[in-house]
């Protein structure tokens, strides 16, 4: 089942959540747009074109792994509410 991000997740979503499905906001150096992509299609292939312009934009690892730990820590403590509500 594909999972989808809404801010209406149940604690059963989030128990699921899969930080491949989380997407980063990449700004496009041609005009400046930011460009949105699955950190699962970015792990597999960072190169992507920006939608607007056509540029290419590639990621580099460092910006993708402070992406995913980002991301993380917000599953982190998204988890953790989860959790407080729960008892
Ligand atoms: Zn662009």
């Amino acid at each position: 089942m594909l999972l989808s991000l809404t801010t209406n997740s149940t604690e059963r979503d989030a128990m699921k959540l899969d930080i491949d499905n989380h997407e980063l906001a990449l700004p496009c150096p041609g005009c400046g747009k930011k460009v949105e992509e699955k950190i699962g299609r970015l792990r597999t292939n960072p190169d992507i074109s920006c939608p607007s312009c056509g540029a290419s934009i590639k990621i580099d690892a460092d910006e993708l792994n402070q992406g995913i730990k980002a991301v993380e820590k917000q599953l982190d403590a998204l988890r953790a509410s989860f959790k407080k509500f729960g008892k």
